[in-house]
């Protein structure tokens, strides 16, 4: 099957108080597109920078990242954006919703933001597809942490996204309502074919998909299918 991501030798450094702290150090691997991934490993091993680069919120040190054949340390910002905004779906651990805006509001931004039509029937479509119909004109803070996830996941959804890439999805929710959201989460794989690549330190949810990529200390030190 094709793939979708592709990383190789991939490096990024931060320079501060005149040190060069290596975060990720010669990272290689390849994602078949319509498969379901997990990135572990302990605090600070790099995870959340890995997947802001692999979704083009940031750029690399050196390397070479290609999402969809395109390779994004070539782009200029704007390019990058434009790749992001047609390809890409991120859904991040603390939901990132508007508080100023209805849970509609905020389902309808990036829908408005491209400049698409019947945006208002179409965010409400995609809030159904959560389950959150009767939460339209919900406020953030009136609604619980599983709520605001199902929106931002509408959100991250409302472009049809070939990769949706999630930092620590579940992290902030209880069992119960984690369920539900993975669940969510593995229905639009399903029914869409999008690629999943989900940041956790969850095992028993790494567990539930098929390959898990373990960083440690900014080197990928396993990449595991499971028996999912
Ligand atoms: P994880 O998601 O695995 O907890 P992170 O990717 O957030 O790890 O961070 C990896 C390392 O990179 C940490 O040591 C963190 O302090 C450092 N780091 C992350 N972002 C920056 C930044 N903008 N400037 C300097 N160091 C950073």
């Amino acid at each position: 099957m094709e793939n979708i991501l592709e990383i190789v030798n991939l490096n990024k450094t931060y320079k501060s108080a005149g040190k060069t702290l290596t975060v990720l150090d010669d990272i290689n691997f390849a994602i078949p597109a319509s498969s379901v991934n997990a990135i572990v490993g302990p605090s600070g091993s790099g995870k959340t920078t890995l997947l802001g680069l692999c979704a083009g919120l940031d750029r690399s040190t050196s390397g070479s990242i290609k999402l969809n054949q395109i390779d994004l340390n070539q782009l200029s910002e704007d390019k990058r954006a434009q790749v992001r905004n047609q390809y890409v779906g991120f859904i991040f651990q603390n939901f990132q919703l508007l508080p100023t805006l209805t849970a509609l509001e905020n389902v309808m931004v990036p829908l408005e933001l491209r400049g698409e039509k019947n945006i208002k029937a179409r965010a409400l479509d995609l809030l159904d597809k959560v389950g959150l119909s009767a939460r339209s004109h919900h406020y953030p803070l009136q609604m619980s942490g599983g709520e605001q996830q199902r929106v931002s996941i509408a959100r991250a959804f409302s472009n049809q996204p070939k990769i949706l890439f999630a930092d620590e999805p579940t992290g902030n929710l209880d069992a119960e309502t984690s369920d539900k959201v993975v669940k969510l989460l593995f229905d639009l794989n399903q029914d869409a074919g999008t690629t999943l690549i989900l940041v956790t330190h969850d095992m028993d949810f790494a567990a539930k998909t098929q390959r898990i990529l373990r960083i440690k200390g900014g080197k990928l030190v396993s990449d595991t299918l499971t028996q999912a």
